[in-house]
């Protein structure tokens, strides 16, 4: 088996700690070319350690002093800010994998795309952005994008050896999140330590919230059209509270091919950093006669306008993803800091989405510059908003 150099954007969160286990595992199957993190210097710092890295990056240049004195005799390069994460990219490299969070993971995975590398892609927000021009990109680079998000990895691998064209309906199932069961007139009061937790999966808190309030999954069926070109009256979302099939694929004959698995993110990370091989992955096996039921239900509208909200996003198209996004993260922001209530994230949105479409600020190429814009734009319409409730 060849070696395969790896970088990891985002090695500090949820999904970057995960990978780096899963490449400590098998040190002979990878070379680790570039580390980066953000605030967290010292894991960033031991990760580069274990894993003989070339070179660690912050995205924070006042973060440089301390990198730079917990990686001294190491060996290890050490740079910090947004010009840095560009240049790693541009390092010779086979596989990145970006678990950055946000729309921040746009310009080093398009950078990466453009030396051909193949990138497993957990960033689910840049595709919400500007999926067309990373596909393109990848396309005009000979590079490809494997998802990692968990949904997208199990449809991705439910599609090996079929034809797109036979597909009749992606199913992406929802855990339904911290609130899933509480009664409706509660949600306005939820606070954040109660939308921080998750029934099933150990995620970074930004994601853990957005499951909560199921904008994790709007952002994912904008995700599911991006990857797989489906309509999206082709894309549907169940609930699923067991969180054992992660989506679902429908072909035009009737048959449905689920994916199966616990949920433990370490089997979609380590798919995209092994394919096409298949390698021993530590992830439990199902007893699924100790599993019990699986069971299944619509999402409630009104819970959950977030899926409302990704349905109009995906039939204007154009830039409405990187509106949306960048409205979804500035009201994340409000709420992680107790400007505004839960409820209010998806008012914030939709007002946001209301604004921009009025301003014309829907339409346009996707291009770097213009997603840049339109997420700029969107930010500020939050604020503007906040501002205007007094
Ligand atoms: P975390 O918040 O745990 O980690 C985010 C990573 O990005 C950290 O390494 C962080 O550094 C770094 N980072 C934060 N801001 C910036 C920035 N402005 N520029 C560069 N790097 C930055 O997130 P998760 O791991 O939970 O999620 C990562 C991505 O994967 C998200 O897009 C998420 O939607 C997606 N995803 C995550 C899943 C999960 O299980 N966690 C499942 C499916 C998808 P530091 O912490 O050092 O500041
Ligand atoms: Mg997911």
């Amino acid at each position: 088996m060849t070696v395969r150099r790896v970088s990891i954007f985002g090695s500090t969160g949820s999904i970057g700690v995960n990978a780096v286990d899963l490449i400590a595992r098998t040190p002979d199957r990878f070379q680790v070319v570039a580390l980066t993190g953000g605030t967290n210097v010292a894991l960033l710092a031991a990760q580069a350690r274990t894993l003989q890295a070339e070179v660690a990056v912050t995205a924070y240049p006042d973060r440089l002093d301390d990198l730079r004195a917990a990686l001294a005799g190491s060996g290890v390069a050490v740079a910090a800010g947004a010009d840095a994460l560009l240049e790693v990219a541009d390092r010779p490299t086979d596989w990145v994998l970006s678990g950055i969070v946000g729309a921040a993971g746009l310009p080093p995975g398009l950078r990466a795309l453009r030396q051909g590398a193949t990138l497993a892609l957990a960033n689910k927000e840049s595709l919400v952005c500007a999926g067309p021009l990373l596909l393109s990109e990848a396309a005009r680079f000979g590079a490809r994008i494997l998802p990692v998000d968990s949904e997208h990895s199990a449809v991705f691998q439910a599609l090996v050896g079929e034809d797109i064209a036979a597909v009749e309906r992606i199913v992406i199932t929802a855990s339904g999140g911290a609130f899933r069961d509480w009664p409706l007139e509660r949600l306005a009061g939820a606070t954040l330590a109660e939308a921080s937790s998750h029934p099933n999966w150990a995620m970074g808190q930004r994601i853990t919230i957005d499951s909560a309030s199921m904008f994790n999954k709007a952002l994912e069926l904008i995700e599911t059209r991006e990857y797989f070109g489906v309509d999206p009256g082709q894309i549907e979302t169940v609930i699923h509270p067991e969180s054992l099939i992660h989506a679902l694929v429908g072909f035009r004959d009737g048959a449905l091919m689920a994916h199966v698995g616990p949920p433990d993110m370490r089997h979609a990370i380590g798919y995209a950093l092994n394919w096409p091989d298949r390698l021993d992955l530590p992830v439990a096996r199902l007893d699924l006669a100790a599993e019990g039921p699986m069971t299944f239900r619509a999402p409630c509208a009104t819970r959950y306008p977030a899926l409302r909200l990704a349905r109009e996003v995906m039939a204007a198209r154009g830039l409405a993803g990187a509106v949306f996004n960048g409205a979804k993260e500035r009201a994340l922001d409000h709420f992680i800091a107790g400007r505004i209530g839960f409820m209010d994230m998806a008012a914030m949105v939709a007002h946001v989405l209301d604004h921009a479409d009025g301003a014309g600020g829907l339409a346009g190429a996707i291009t770097l510059d213009n997603v840049q814009g339109a997420d700029h734009m969107a930010r500020q319409a939050a604020d503007d908003w906040l501002g205007s409730r007094g």
